[in-house]
């Protein structure tokens, strides 16, 4: 369960305080899936950064699992973060130099010296479930930019997070790629019980979410 309360975030700039988020609040339970709307710049990347506990509110505040990620010191929350949050972002940020599998791999790494094979073949079978199994060895300079997101896909719900945020995860792809991305993503949010929150511009993409809201004057509304 997600709760966000009265959220909001101003940014203090040397021609001094700007608000972007003023008033945000939302309430979601496992399955739900929303889509964020709004103009270019009205706060929608900074939202998710904020709920994905990469950045601090400078109002309100939020709790998933019945846990306020803002009150824990340093180390436990990545450990909150790794364990709780999947990103899929418009850029894949895949590591070149590592191979399909290896990529998935990544979010263990940041809690396993050694990565159980448990967590090796979790991998496989999301790859498998992504269409990539024929692919596993590839580096990413070898795939197309479909199959790059899906693999960023894959390595999002690694570790079976509670809450995956994905900003404009089809807006690199073309309409093609960008529903048969969307298609799996929704497929594989079915499967998991994690709740998904969308920033995109694609109506389709956000057509196929539960419920739709936009980002406006730093609140969400439907
Ligand atoms: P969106 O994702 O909806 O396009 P963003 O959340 O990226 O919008 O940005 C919202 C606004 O906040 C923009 O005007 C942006 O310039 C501003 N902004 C984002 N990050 C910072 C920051 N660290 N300091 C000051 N302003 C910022
Ligand atoms: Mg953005």
């Amino acid at each position: 369960m997600l709760v966000v309360r009265h959220l909001g975030k101003t940014f203090s700039t040397p021609t001094g305080p700007f608000a972007v988020l003023t008033d945000v609040s939302l309430e979601m339970g496992p399955r739900e899936s929303v889509a964020i709307l709004g103009p270019s710049g009205c706060g929608k990347s900074t939202l998710l950064q904020i709920l994905g506990t990469l950045d601090e509110p400078t109002a309100g505040g939020m709790t998933l699992q019945g846990i306020d990620p803002f009150q824990l010191k340093s180390e436990a929350l990545s450990l909150f973060r790794n364990r709780h949050i999947g990103f899929i972002f418009q850029d894949h940020y895949l590591l070149p130099q590592l191979s399909v599998w290896q990529n998935t791999l990544v979010p263990a790494l940041a809690t396993h010296s050694h990565v159980p094979e448990s967590l090796v073949a979790e991998a496989h079978r999301l790859l498998d479930r992504v269409g990539l199994t024929d692919r596993l060895d590839h580096r990413p300079g070898e795939l197309s930019g479909g199959q790059r997101q899906r693999v960023a896909l894959a390595r999002a719900l690694l570790l079976k997070p509670t809450l995956v945020l994905a900003d404009e995860p089809t807006g690199n792809l073309d309409a093609e790629n960008g529903s048969l991305v969307s298609e799996m993503l929704l497929q594989l949010m079915a499967e998991e019980s994690a709740i998904l929150i969308t920033v995109t511009h694609s109506e389709a993409l956000a057509a196929k979410m539960d419920r739709q809201m936009q980002l406006v004057q730093g609140r969400l509304v439907t």
